[in-house]
Parts: structure tokens; sequence; C-alpha cells
């Protein structure tokens, strides 16, 4: 990453007349040329109204412009937006992300006004709370709801109407007759500060320790200071790092916390409530307009001191942000592949460069590329080895399933549900875990052996039992479970083949019918406000046996869990591929990190066919060490990333023919330097995708600028779009 240039005055207002560089949402490589009309106050970062072809658009004044126009065709701003102007270094950070990401920079720079884009729609929100006692006449949806409401809780009514599966209008009615209220208010971030003194805990030796090494020392000339917490799964690194929250604070700095989904949110909200006495800013896919608004103008102002949110919040306008944390760094959910391709972690530590901020990684599996940076001294690692309160690690086993396979047409081996039942005995939680949604990942024809693919992808369809249908996990193509097998019309002879987590659950009714037992998978959520009250179940003991998803794998505190059980670990390590070797140590890591982190020592099982693969082996061992050997020794050895760039370009388009041709075309006319290769063009992992062919060349070449700027000038000597067919570029491609 390059530094950032030297600061400008922009607070001047551009005279009326002036000519300035708009950005606009739009694919363009540039900004755009507007004029300033008679009376608009227009600023460098101004927010403005410009109209775009035949629409108008929301755009972001970068500078004054000295483009040649032809003033007949120079158009003058239509308005300036009554909103903070986006500040220098966010508008440098965006410069620099496009053309790290080699991507259009008006695109770059929505993901900033999106939150501006919304504010147009705002309806308004109402929630109520029990208020009186329960109405005369009594009905069963009128009971389902005040079953639903903990005490004086306030819900909105279309998250409690769903929460409690009924209309709203049952919500209406209880309202009328006194039981509920109405209320105006919201939980509004930024009524209250944050205090950094509220409530905080007592540190271990330990904490105090990495709370010391976070805050006192870092680089003391002002260069950048990234750190790498790493600490065992229980071991305390959300209070840690809310220390270092809390010293910001003290210096009357904003911080940002990056969360990888928003299932994890709600619980850290509460955390974070109960330590600072106030309410975050909340950001992400999930919240309404009115609290977009609020929490995008709060953060412009310098009002909002504390933002939790999802990777788009790197986006915010923050008036002075002091710390940006990265929470479970390892995450796959941080890179994002539509429009602008780009690691939400990466970036932020570019933003910070242009802030002046701290950031901080946490993780419990930190991510082989921060590992191999901590180790070389860019990153300062600061480790958290013990669990809190001297809790043990769970023991971990591997089950061999070929010398305990489990019977024919089941999934869990007779040790596993040995352990399963004396779990129970005990009166003490199970989690089952597969990294599988629905119910079968195949469906087959036992007659023809005809196989149900998607028309739209290259992958299979995947069996959902509760919703009796086939579904891609892919483009979200749904279709009704057929009765027939479409290709010899043979009624009865479509079988599932493997397991999902659907099955698993259906295995465990069978096996353990009077254990209270739940599903946990992001396509059965009813919300995140269902989840949320199916995880307090979990916590509060209401549970006996869980059958999750990556869900349920992380971040979750379940204080009767002493049991988890990994159906198959072979689907991650069984394929060579060394990032998903790396995701299943880490995930395996993680959800065998949920046994036993209260009072009861824990205990991981985990099923394979493989017991003697050596990552597996240290897993077994907790010897995180050696899995990072094995694997920076492994990447170095295969030329892989960090070592060396990949830049990942894909030619997609309707036309399998043209798509192939135009991937050829482009090989042919790469003249790459002697360090830089271009490899393919092949299949992309996925060859169709939403009815889209897809060519993939991969670039590999030397890590800095050389191989961005190869690709820049490559791919300038052909379009990027051309009928429907599209150049799409993805750098540091999360498969490679
Ligand atoms: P991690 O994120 O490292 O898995 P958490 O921060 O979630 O760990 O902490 C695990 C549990 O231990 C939580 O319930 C947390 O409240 C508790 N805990 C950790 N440190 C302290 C402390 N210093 N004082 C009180 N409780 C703590
Ligand atoms: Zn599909």
């Amino acid at each position: 990453p390059s530094s950032p240039s030297a600061p400008i005055d922009s607070s001047q207002p551009h005279a009326a007349g002036t000519n300035v560089s708009v950005m606009v949402p739009a694919p363009m490589p540039t900004a755009l040329t507007y004029q300033v009309a008679e009376g608009q106050n227009v600023v460098d970062g101004s927010i403005v109204k410009v109209p775009l072809g035949k629409r108008l658009v929301l755009g972001t004044v970068w500078g004054q412009s000295h483009d040649e126009v032809n003033p007949k065709r120079l158009k003058p701003i239509e308005a300036v937006v009554d909103a903070p102007p986006i500040r220098e270094p966010l508008r440098q950070f965006i410069d620099w992300v496009a053309d790290w990401t080699l991507s259009a920079p008006g695109m770059v720079a929505r993901m900033v006004t999106r939150g501006e884009e919304l504010m147009q729609r705002d309806p308004p929100v109402t929630a109520v709370r029990r208020a009186g006692d329960p109405p005369e006449r009594m009905t069963p949806a009128r009971q389902k709801v005040l079953d639903v409401i903990t005490g004086a809780d306030a819900y909105t009514k279309p998250g409690l109407a769903d929460l409690a599966g009924v209309s709203t209008a049952v919500i209406d009615g209880l309202v009328k007759t006194g039981t509920l209220e109405t209320l105006q208010v919201q939980r509004e971030p930024g009524r209250i500060e944050p205090d950094p003194d509220f409530d905080p805990r007592t540190l271990t030796e330990g904490q105090a320790d990495a709370v010391h090494a976070l805050i006192a020392e870092g680089p003391k000339d002002g260069s950048l200071d990234v750190a790498l917490l790493e600490g065992v799964t229980g071991s305390g690194k959300t209070e840690v790092y809310f220390e270092a929250i809390a010293n910001t604070l003290r210096q009357g700095r904003q911080a940002l916390i990056l969360l990888p989904e928003i299932a994890l949110t709600a619980a850290l909200l509460d955390r974070f409530a109960e330590r600072f006495g106030a309410m975050p800013g909340e950001w992400h896919s999930g919240i309404t307009p009115k609290t977009r608004r609020q929490v995008w103008r709060g953060t412009a102002e310098g009002k909002i001191k504390v933002v939790i949110g999802a990777r788009s919040a790197l986006y915010l306008p923050f008036e002075d942000i002091g710390l940006i944390i990265i929470d479970e760094e390892h995450e796959a959910a941080y890179k994002q592949e539509e429009w602008v391709s780009y690691n939400a972690r990466d970036m932020a530590i570019v933003r910070a460069r242009f802030e002046k901020a701290q950031v901080i990684l946490a993780s419990a599996t930190p991510s082989v590329e921060s590992r191999i940076n901590a180790k070389a001294g860019r990153y300062r690692h600061v480790p958290l080895p013990a669990r809190y309160a001297s809790r043990p690690l769970p023991s971990l086993a591997a089950i061999d399933l070929r010398r305990t396979p489990p019977e024919r047409g089941m999934w869990l081996s007779p040790p596993l549900v040995e352990a399963v039942n004396d779990t129970l005995e005990r009166g003490e939680q199970s989690l089952l875990f597969l990294n599988r949604r629905g119910y079968a990942p195949l469906t087959l024809c036992r007659t023809c052996g005809h196989r149900f693919e998607c028309v739209m992808c290259s992958a299979w369809l995947v069996q959902h039992r509760f919703t009796q249908t086939l579904n891609c996990h892919h483009c979200g193509h749904v279709e009704p479970m057929p009765t027939v097998c479409p290709e010899c019309g043979n009624a009865n002879t479509l079988v599932p083949s493997g397991p999902g987590v659907e099955r698993i659950a259906e295995e465990v009714a069978t096996r353990f019918p009077d254990a209270r037992t739940l599903v946990l998978s992001s396509d059965m959520m009813g919300g995140p406000k269902r989840l949320k009250a199916e995880l307090e179940a979990v916590a509060g003991g209401e549970v006996d046996i869980v059958v999750g998803t990556q869900l349920v794998a992380k971040g979750h505190n379940f204080p009767g869990l002493t049991l988890v059980g990994v159906v198959d670990a072979d689907v991650g390590f069984g394929q060579g591929d060394p990032r998903a070797v790396e995701r299943t140590f880490q995930l395996l890591t993680q959800v065998t990190g949920r046994a036993g982190r209260a009072e009861k020592p824990g205990i991981g099982l985990i099923q394979t066919h493989m017991p003697d693969h050596p990552v597996l082996q240290a897993l077994l061992a907790h010897d995180a060490e050696r899995f990072y050997a094995l694997e920076e020794a492994a990447r170095q050895r295969a030329h892989l990333p960090p070592f060396v760039r990949f830049v990942a370009v894909i030619v997609s388009g309707t036309d399998a023919g043209a798509v192939k041709a135009h991937a050829n075309h482009l090989k042919a006319i790469a003249r790459s330097p002697e360090t830089i290769d271009v490899l393919g063009p092949v299949d992309a992992p996925l060859a169709m995708l939403r009815g889209r062919h897809r060519q993939r060349l991969l670039v590999r070449g030397p890590r800095g600028r050389e191989t961005q700027s190869f690709v820049k000038a490559w791919l300038a000597k052909s379009d990027r779009t051309r009928g429907d067919m599209r150049i799409d570029v993805d750098v540091d491609p999360q498969s490679f």
C-alpha cells in the first residue's frame, strides 16, 4: 500500500460556475464533470444530486475539474444534499480501493453514499411491549404472542408477529385491549455515549498483559499499527478488545467492530451495552432505513462513537476513527465478490492507514496470511493462550469410520451415539455439526441414475425436506420435490444421497426420541429475532441436542454444552485444496471450542475416514503451531499465496462459445513480463452460474503492485463488457 498524499485544504466552497468532478455510482473509469450553480454551497466531499442519462443520482464531489468539456453538454449540479461532506481520508481510501481492486471508483464510492440513498424511504417503525393484564378474551394466537414476550422487552410489530407466528392484526388487537402498548422510542444509538468506565471487568493476568500490549506497546512514531490478537476459544478476546475500545473512547475518537455475520451481532450488542452502558450503532443489511440514517449521520457528525457491523460498515463516514477491530479475521465472509471484489479485512488496514487508526485482528484461528504477516513482523502478535478462569480446552478425539462405521443409511457412528447418550444422561447438551444445509446434497433416480442439477448453475440441487423442495445453493433456484423421475418416468425411485443437517436431525429424532432437538441452519431462520430467541433457548438449557451448520460454529456461548460431534470432517480435508484444508482446520477448532466453556469440561469427537491426516492430527493435539508450520511450508513450496499474488480474471456470458473464444483471445494478447504467469483459461470453479458460462484466467505474480499494473494494462486492450459478456477481476481470490 502507498502512503496517503499530504492533506489539502478542501473546506473552501467552490464558486458558482466552477467545474467540479463528481464520482457517480456507475461503472465508469473516472469521475464526471458538472458545474456548480448559483447559490449552491459545494465543497470537496459534498454529496450532490446530478443528472446521469435520464436519471438523477447521488454523487460525491471529488475536487475541481480541469477536464475539457463541451460547454453545450456541461450540466449543472441539481442540488446539494444536506449531509456532512465525505472527508479527505475517506475519499483517498476510495481511490485506493478502486485502484487496488481494479474496479470503477464510482462503484466503490457508491458503498459510501448508500446510507444516504436509502434515506428517501423512511417508513415509521412502531415498537410494542407488555403493558397490562392478559385480555379477557384469550385466543390461541393471542396466547402465542404473550408466550414469546419476555419481561419489558420492546419488539417491532412485524418482528413480534414473525416470532409468534401470527399476523400483525393479532398484535393490534392486544394493543386495543391494553395488554400491549406501542412505543415511539427505538433503541436509538448515539443518544447516550458509551462510557469507558461504566462496568470494567477484572482482567486475568494474561488478559491484562494483552491489553497492555495492545494499547501501550504500539509504534511510537505514528506508523501503521496492526495487532493480531490470537486467543484460543473462550480466552476472553472480546473483553480484551473492549478495553482497547475504552482507551480509544478516552481519547475522544471513534471505534468500529467488524463481524463476519449478522447472526453474531445481537449477542455482541448486548455485551457491549453491559460493558459501556450504552448501545453502539448497528450496521448491516438487516437494519431499518431509519437506523441506517441515524448511524450514517451519527458517525459523520461524531455523535456515534462505536459501530458494530458487517463488512460494509467499513465505508461509513466516521468523523475521527481511531480503532478498527476485525473479529474472526480469518472468515471468508469478509470477502465480497459482487461488483467490487475486496476483502474487508485487508481494506480495513488500508483505511486505518489513511485515518491514522489502529487495527486489531482477533481470532482463535487466524488466517495463514495474517499468521505469516505476524511472524514476519508486519503485524504485532498478541497471544492469549489460556481460557478464561483456567477452564481446560475440550479434549478431542477422532472416531475412525473405517473401524466403527454407522449402520446402513445412518450417519452417527456407535461411539458418537454412545457419547450423546452419556451427555443426555448427565443432563448436558450436545451439538452435532455438519456444514451442509438441507436434507441431502444430491438426489438421484435409483432406476436410471438421473441426478438433479440446477439448470442455471453447474451444481447439484440440494433436497430440503421441511419445504419439500430441491434448492440451488448458488443461485437460489427452488423447485418442488418431484415424485416422478423426469428422465425415465418411474415413480417412487428418487432417493436422497448423502446427509445434510435435516437428515441428521431425522436420525437424532429416531435415536433419541425423548431429547429436545433443535436444527440451526441459516436457511431455516425466521429472521434475526427468531434466531436470537433460539440461541437464547440453547443458552438457557431448553434444548438437549442442537444439530447445526457453521451458523453455530462460532461466537456463541452455550454454558451447558459439553459434547460437540463433527459428523463429517472429510468434506474439507479430502479435497487437497489448500484453502479448504485451512478453512476446515479453523471451522473444526471453532466448533469444538463451543464445548465446555462454563464449569463442566468439554469433549469433541470428530468422525473421519482419515484419522492420520497431519492437519487433523495437529487439530486433535491443539497444536496450532504445527498446523501453521505445515501450511506455510506447503504454500511456499507450491508457490501459493501469500508468497505470490493471484488475480483471477473471469470471463462470463450466456454464449459458451463466445465466452471461451474471448478468454482465449485475452490469453493470446497477454504480454506478461518474466515474473508474471497467465494460467488458463479453464472452467471457473463454478463453470456455469446463474445461467452464465464462466472461464477463468489466473494471473500469478509477485506481491506488491506489479501484478495489478500488468493486469490493468492488459485488460485495457480489451473491452470489459461486450454484449452480455463481462470481465470480472478478483484480486486475491478465495479459491486457487
Ligand atoms: P472469546 O471471544 O475469546 O471466545 P469471550 O470474550 O467470549 O471469549 O469470553 C468467554 C467467556 O468468558 C465469556 O462469557 C466472557 O464473559 C467470560 N470472560 C472472559 N474474560 C472475563 C473477565 N475478565 N471477567 C469476567 N468474565 C470474563
Ligand atoms: Zn443455480
